[in-house]
């Protein structure tokens, strides 16, 4: 088997196993932005916190996080940790927001994926990954997110060799629903990741507890109609 047809079976039998993940746990666009932030390096209960606080102080906004000083921003947050290096990322995006889309997220929503990319990667505290999940969650662009839980699963499986790169993994997650019209392609990874990130959480750790796991290397072998 190909190993993005692989990949997609991988996918359907986590939406089968667990059901549709309805990502990403927040209220808006920008609230995303801030989220995928503050998670780096941080459990999402830490994150939670420090999103109870913006939005107590009203800084879940654009308007209310390029009106906070860094230092008051910087506390808000602290509760994720990394806060100072935190506070000026969250700081530098608004500033280029401002610079190059006139304030509004949907202006840079609106670029090509690729130069969208390009602005966000630029920005201090944006690796690919953050890039990748601003891009889809939050401005609804057909990319990839791979993250430590998704390359576990391909190189587990056999799909990639242990030493892949963070971009022949986004291609391979990528192929997995090539040729699919370009809203559906946002649905699918905006699910795909969610439930690669649900499979890691219960079974696909650091040492992969594979009893009871949905892509047990049983339950991927194929139907015997499928075999050629
Ligand atoms: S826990 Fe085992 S079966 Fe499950 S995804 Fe990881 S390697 Fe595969």
């Amino acid at each position: 088997m190909k190993p993005s047809a692989k990949l997609h079976r991988i996918y359907t039998r986590l939406l089968t196993a667990y059901g549709p993940q309805r990502w990403w746990p927040a209220e808006t666009a920008f609230e995303v932005v801030i989220g995928a932030y503050l998670t780096q390096n941080t459990s999402w209960r830490a994150v939670e916190k420090s999103i109870a606080n913006l939005a107590a102080a009203h800084c879940l906004t654009i308007d209310g996080l390029r009106a906070v000083p860094e230092d008051e921003l910087r506390t808000l947050i602290r509760p994720s940790g990394y806060m100072i290096r935190k506070a000026a990322a969250l700081k530098a995006f608004v500033a280029m927001l401002d610079r190059d889309h006139a304030g509004r997220l949907d202006l840079l929503a609106a670029q090509r994926t690729a130069t969208a990319r390009e602005a966000l990667l630029r920005l201090p505290g944006v690796g690919p990954e953050t890039a990748d999940a601003i891009l889809l969650y939050a401005l609804g662009h057909p990319v990839a997110v791979v993250d430590e839980y998704l390359r576990r699963v391909v190189t587990r499986h056999g799909m990639l060799p242990a030493k892949a790169k963070y971009l022949e993994i986004q291609s391979l997650a990528l192929s997995t629903f090539a040729g699919e019209p370009i809203e559906s392609h946002v649905r699918h990874h905006n699910e795909f990741h969610a439930l690669i990130v649900e499979v890691g959480k219960r079974h696909c750790g650091p040492t992969p507890r594979c009893a009871g796991c949905p892509l047990a290397e049983k339950a991927l072998t194929p139907p015997p109609d499928a075999i050629p």
